[in-house]
């Protein structure tokens, strides 16, 4: 029976909790989207459903949260986890209050904690207010963010306005005192009334202190960091046994291959790092708009190419290629052509036994995920921070996948993810 159950507010956000869980001993399966009602649940400590939920509308989000918290209750689950961006995502309409609102309804426990901060990540909370590095969060650039504008850092307003309940604070020195400070002032607010307190942290050593304080909630809020100390709370009650290697993941043996989708700078430098040692194919989708004639031109090029060593496929375009071909077909239009055609090469990959599969792009790897049917990923051990091997479970084949959000990783990422296998 699973322990903690986890909803994420998006697919990349999702790995990177379930990644954070492993590292701190738990065995952690990442469902895609919420499993029929039916649907067994799968042998692991955490499960974490990852929804796309942070941009949708408020209703369809709040609806998914609540039928992601039903199924895991069934899975067992005793401790519930809302995460959403450490940069905290949202408009004044939501999405994370109306979602942890009716999460706290749904659970009846009257009060949760907020905690956003990652210090590893650079993101600390103090004083209520978000930081990222040493900038506010309304003066690091995410105040200009195209869908979710954070324009103000304060989180207790921020949360306030997005609300049906009242927001308090545990501040700093609340938290440098410790856990049993921190727990006893988060019961002193939900006796005031109070349905979440925003709570500062600094440093790891503060999120550990936090979730041990939480230990008896039902329901935690935040980002992936102030996950760090769950696991520690599940093994104390001796629910959770030690484990020589929870990120261990079964074998699949067979052809390696990435597909770069993203023209995230990173990605970028990762596919010219990767030219010194493997075999590489960039797609010109601007020469070929059309997503059929793409595919057939990369199935044509990997013909005799498979093997351990990895290939490299990328339709990645600089920044002026993909301005063009933008205007040529608009944005939306753009970005399908190249997903449908990558989806379609990651479909013959795997047909031509492909079963070590790196994916560089957050939608991009959501276009490969759905054309190849995978339900679930059980996550192994984390190549670069935030990007974990994955053991894809419902694609048919055994099948390892490292999806990668566009900037994460070094530049030597895409040999490092083989090297890690043995390979
Ligand atoms: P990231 O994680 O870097 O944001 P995504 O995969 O989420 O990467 O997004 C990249 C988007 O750009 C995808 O929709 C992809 O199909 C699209 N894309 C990739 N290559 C090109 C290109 N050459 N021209 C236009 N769009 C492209």
């Amino acid at each position: 029976m699973a322990l903690l159950g986890c909803i994420a507010d998006d697919f990349t956000g999702a790995t990177d909790l379930a990644a954070m869980l492993v590292k701190n001993g738990m065995r952690t399966v990442q469902v895609i989207g919420v499993p029929a009602p039916d649907a067994l649940p799968p042998e692991a400590d955490a499960i974490v459903v990852a929804l796309k939920s942070r941009t949708a509308p408020v209703a369809q989000a709040v609806g998914e949260s609540l039928a992601a918290l039903e199924w895991l209750r069934g899975a067992g689950c005793r401790q519930f986890f809302f995460k959403y961006c450490s940069t905290f995502d949202s408009t004044d309409l939501g999405n994370i209050g109306p979602v942890a609102d009716a999460l706290v309804a749904a659970l009846d426990c009257g009060f949760a904690l907020a905690c956003p901060a990652f210090p590893a990540n650079n993101r600390s909370v103090f004083q209520g207010h978000l930081f990222v590095g040493s900038a506010l969060l309304n003066e690091s650039g995410m105040e200009k963010h195209p869908l979710t504008p954070m324009t103000d850092a304060n989180l207790v307003r921020v949360l306030g306005r997005q609300t049906t309940g009242t927001v308090g604070l545990v501040p700093f020195a609340t938290v440098e005192r410790g856990a049993n400070a921190i727990r006893d002032t988060m019961t002193a607010l939900k006796e005031q009334g109070r349905r979440y307190a925003i709570v500062d942290a600094v440093s790891d050593a503060h999120l550990h202190a936090i979730g041990q304080a939480a230990a008896q909630h039902p329901l935690l809020t935040g980002g992936s960091g102030v996950a760090i100390g769950l696991p520690q709370n599940f093994r104390n009650t001796g629910l959770l046994a030690e484990q020589s290697d929870p990120g261990a993941l079964p074998d699949a043996q067979g052809h390696a291959a990435v597909l770069a989708g993203s023209c995230s700078r990173a990605t970028l430098f990762q596919i010219a790092t990767a030219k010194a040692h493997a075999q590489v194919l960039e797609l010109d989708a601007l020469a070929t708009p059309d997503a059929v004639t793409l595919a057939q031109q990369a199935i044509a090029w990997m013909d005799g190419k498979l093997g351990s060593a990895p290939i490299v496929i990328a339709a990645s375009g600089t920044p002026e290629k993909v301005a063009a071909l933008q205007q040529l077909l608009g944005r939306d239009a753009a970005g399908a052509l190249v997903e449908q055609a990558l989806a379609d090469i990651a479909e013959a990959l795997v047909a031509r036994g492909v079963r070590r599969l790196v994916v560089a792009g957050g939608e991009t790897s959501g276009a490969v995920v759905t054309r190849l049917g995978v339900r679930s990923l059980r996550i192994g051990r984390e190549i670069d921070p935030g990007v974990p091997w994955t053991y894809a479970e419902g694609s048919g084949a055994p099948l390892l996948l490292a999806l990668k959000s566009g900037n994460f990783g070094a530049p030597d990422f895409f040999l490092k993810s083989f090297a890690m296998l043995g390979q």
